[in-house]
């Protein structure tokens, strides 16, 4: 990733000059940039204040805190599902509050989504629930089949293909939701506290999944609480507390090591 300092806004042409924001940074092969940004939902509550972040192709990112801290708000200002009140919120290059409704698709399907507890389709099986994320969106009929058996074969359940969500152990069911996200190429996954609902053995097993696809080139975002993978795992970890960010540490541990 290259980073370019922006230009020093105290000086410009030989005269000082002062601005009341700060610049946005120029951000090149970035997946997603914050920059300044506020959320107030309409009840008036600050989701987030002034959060500035940057995540690059290929990160691998924790987000952490507390119930409340504004973690899934930043997720669903990513998918547009929200708009922020104030700042920019840029994904692949595009600033999501200026999406043309026709755009708003395409951007949407550079990401793909995890959730805690799957939302998965309960009588479609495996396949047909892949299947169906392509289905939605108008692909091909033809190019179908081959795009769910090649995610499947990754996440390793081409053997329950034609099983449903309930002949399946919690794992298989975090799998299946992780091969739909998977199914468009997207650029980022955003999981919001995929091990959640699974024990540790198995939610071991998600995030070393995962990982091998953020190897693959996705770049990753995921909430969590679990303290022990994100200490072990020696990632990036953003921590947000009250809507700030707290601390943004790469190579860092679940709490703050002074
Ligand atoms: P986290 O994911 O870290 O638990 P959230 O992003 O869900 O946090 O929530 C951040 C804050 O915003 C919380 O105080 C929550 O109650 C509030 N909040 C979330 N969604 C809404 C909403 N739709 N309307 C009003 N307040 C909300």
């Amino acid at each position: 990733m290259t980073l370019v300092a922006p230009a020093n806004p105290a000086r410009r042409g030989g005269r000082r000059w002062f601005r009341r924001r700060r610049p946005a940074p120029i951000v090149d092969q970035a997946v997603v940039v914050l920059h300044d940004v506020t959320k107030r939902y309409p009840n008036g509550k600050m989701a987030l204040v002034d959060v500035d972040l940057v995540i690059p192709k290929g990160d691998f990112v924790f987000l952490v805190g507390p119930s409340g801290a504004g973690k899934s708000t930043i997720m669903r200002l990513l998918i547009r599902d929200e708009l922020a009140t104030g700042g920019q919120v840029v994904v692949d290059g595009q600033d999501v509050a200026r999406l043309s409704r026709r755009q708003i698709p395409r951007v949407r399907r550079t990401i793909g989504i995890v959730f805690q507890d799957f939302k998965l389709l309960p009588t479609k099986t495996v396949q047909e629930n892949v299947a169906f994320a392509l289905e939605v969106t108008g692909t091909q009929h033809r190019l179908i089949r081959p795009q769910v058996d090649r995610v499947l074969a990754l996440v390793g359940l081409s053997s329950v293909a034609n099983h449903v969500p309930r002949q399946l152990s919690g794992g298989e069911q975090q799998r299946t939701a992780i091969a739909r996200a998977l199914v468009h190429d997207p650029k980022l996954i955003i999981a919001d506290e995929p091990t959640g609902n699974l024990d540790p053995l198995i939610s071991w097993e998600i995030i070393q999944l995962l990982l091998r696809i953020n190897e693959l080139g996705v770049t990753v975002m995921m909430a969590t609480h679990d303290a022990d993978v994100v200490t072990a795992l020696r990632r990036r970890v953003v921590a947000l507390e009250e809507g700030r960010i707290i601390r943004d540490e790469i190579g860092g541990a679940y709490h703050r090591e002074d």
